[in-house]
């Protein structure tokens, strides 16, 4: 059995830790922070998070759905809030499949709890990883709380420290192909409350979203009856041009006749914050009395993708999780992802065994680098589909076709959505699929009068015979 450092406690890093105890490893976990169960290292920052289907495959595999599926709120379609406040809910599967809300810092309580349930595992808080030997597995640890530095030999070593992994840094003194990617867009919290009584004021049950083509608003519901509102924004007050379906960011005083949009830096004072929530998001204001006082008050936060490669060195050493592939948000696999990783890594260690780790990293990282790529670009897909299309008729109309499709010929339409939520099919293959998808669906909805005849047996058989031979 091979003793094991993993380096962070986050999300990914406490489910690592429970399978490879699972498996007989003695495993220490190093994390910077504070034990979260004990001190509120969470304060300020409400996010909720959805637990996906291969999310689930993996929490399951590790013997800890159980313990999860107690704090989850299901989640079973989107809602779409307009301008005048109008509802439009659009189920996420035909057959009422959903995903699960869950709150971040209980999920990883919960899975804290369940990794010390193991007695070969050990958890260290406030150490701080400040180096890493990548040729022997040593880290040198900082204690936060003593102020003291000791070196840590380990077999292996997993970088499960998220998308600043300080692994990551290390690797990257190597030979080692990285990029960061800042979208335009940030992100702003608010905590939507429930009613007096505990009740929720909106449908617990729906992802709600404000659309408003280049920047968004959403809430997801937490188990105290209470929303997490997420608000994405440009950073910049920019101009946009609308592009083919998609939107393209200028700077201000493009020639192209540009549209204005609001960004974080033009939305900063009271009376800017009010007049923007009004004319945009009248409805939340009557659900969230004190929105602009949050908005003035919460942190604004970046996003960015981050790929690198390789995501091993010299068979000892891992990255794992975000700090292998940090995404944007918008699909809601990040932590999905990582979990998957865990699944995957876990499977590899039963196929070529315990005490072949080169071979198994190896294969490791050459299974998951192409998935982490994939679901990086179709977070980006998805993040247009949310903030803009998603108001579009063109693609409600779409999502309808693709709904009786699937109905009526299941072996052979799953949608992208579906794909990539409610299957274990991997990214990369999804990715491909969805752009074939694409493809089809575009020649589909310029057949003439398709409006009137989506569910006709015309368009269902062109789609069939563009399905049997679209490359
Ligand atoms: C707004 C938003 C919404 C999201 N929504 C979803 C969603 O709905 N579904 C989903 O699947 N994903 C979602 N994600 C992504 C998800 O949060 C991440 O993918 C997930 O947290 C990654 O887990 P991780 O353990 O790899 O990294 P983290 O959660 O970042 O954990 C890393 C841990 O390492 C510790 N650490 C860092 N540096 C060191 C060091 N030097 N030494 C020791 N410890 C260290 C940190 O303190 C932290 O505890 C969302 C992200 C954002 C920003």
């Amino acid at each position: 059995m091979s003793n094991i450092t993993i380096v962070g406690g986050g999300l990914v890093g406490s489910l690592l830790a429970i399978f490879l105890a699972k498996r007989g490893h003695n495993v220490s976990v190093f994390e910077r922070r504070g034990d979260p169960r004990t001190t509120d290292v969470y304060a300020g920052r409400s996010i909720n998070l959805v637990v996906s289907h291969r999310g689930w495959t993996s929490l399951r595999a590790a013997g800890v759905e159980e313990a999860v599926k107690e704090i989850v709120v299901p989640v079973y379609a989107r809602m779409m809030h307009d301008r005048d406040g109008k509802l439009n809910r659009v189920p996420y599967s035909i057959d009422n499949r959903a995903i699960h809300s869950v709150s971040r810092g209980e999920l990883n309580r919960r899975l804290l709890t369940e990794a010390e349930k193991l007695p070969n595992v050990k958890l260290h808080f406030n150490h701080r990883c400040a180096d890493v030997h990548l040729d022997n597995a040593t880290c040198t640890f900082h204690n936060d709380i003593t102020g003291e530095s000791a070196p840590v030999k380990a077999d292996i070593v997993f970088g499960s420290d998220g998308a600043f992994s300080a692994v990551r840094q290390k690797m990257m003194q190597g030979r080692f192909t990285y990029s960061q990617e800042y979208i335009e867009h940030d992100y702003k919290e608010v905590a939507f409350p429930a009613n007096p009584d505990g009740t929720p004021k909106m449908d617990p049950q729906c992802l709600h979203i404000w659309p408003r083509r280049y920047f968004m608003m959403m809430g997801l519901a937490n188990q105290d009856g209470g929303f997490t509102g997420t608000l994405f924004m440009p950073n910049t007050s920019a101009t946009v041009i609308p592009e083919a379906g998609r939107s393209k960011i200028v700077g201000p005083g493009h020639p192209e006749s540009p549209q204005s949009i609001p960004g974080f830096d033009t939305v900063k004072t009271e009376a800017q914050v009010k007049a923007f929530f009004q004319e945009h998001f009248a409805d939340s204001m009557t659900i969230v009395p004190d929105i602009v006082e949050q908005y003035l008050r919460n942190p604004q936060s970046s996003l960015a993708i981050i790929r690198c490669n390789p995501w091993t060195i010299n068979g000892k050493v891992a990255l794992i999780g975000d700090a292998a592939h940090a995404i944007i948000p918008f699909y809601g696999e990040g932590m999905n992802a990582g979990y998957e990783d865990c699944k995957v890594l876990n499977d590899l260690l039963n196929e070529l065994g315990d005490d072949n780790w080169p071979a198994v990293l190896a294969a490791y990282g050459k299974a998951r680098k192409p998935n982490g790529d994939a679901i990086a670009d179709l977070s980006l897909r998805n993040f247009v589909e949310m903030r803009d299309l998603v108001a579009d008729p063109k693609f409600l109309l779409r999502k309808k076709i693709e709904g009786h499709l699937q109905a009526k010929h299941p072996d052979q339409w799953l949608p992208l959505y579906s794909q990539v939520k409610f299957s274990d099919i991997q990214y990369k293959d999804a990715w491909r699929e969805g752009l074939r998808h694409d493809r089809i669906m575009e020649e589909v909805l310029a057949m003439p009068g398709i409006e009137e005849k989506w569910e006709s047996e015309e368009v269902e058989r062109r789609v069939m015979e563009l399905v049997s031979i679209a490359p």
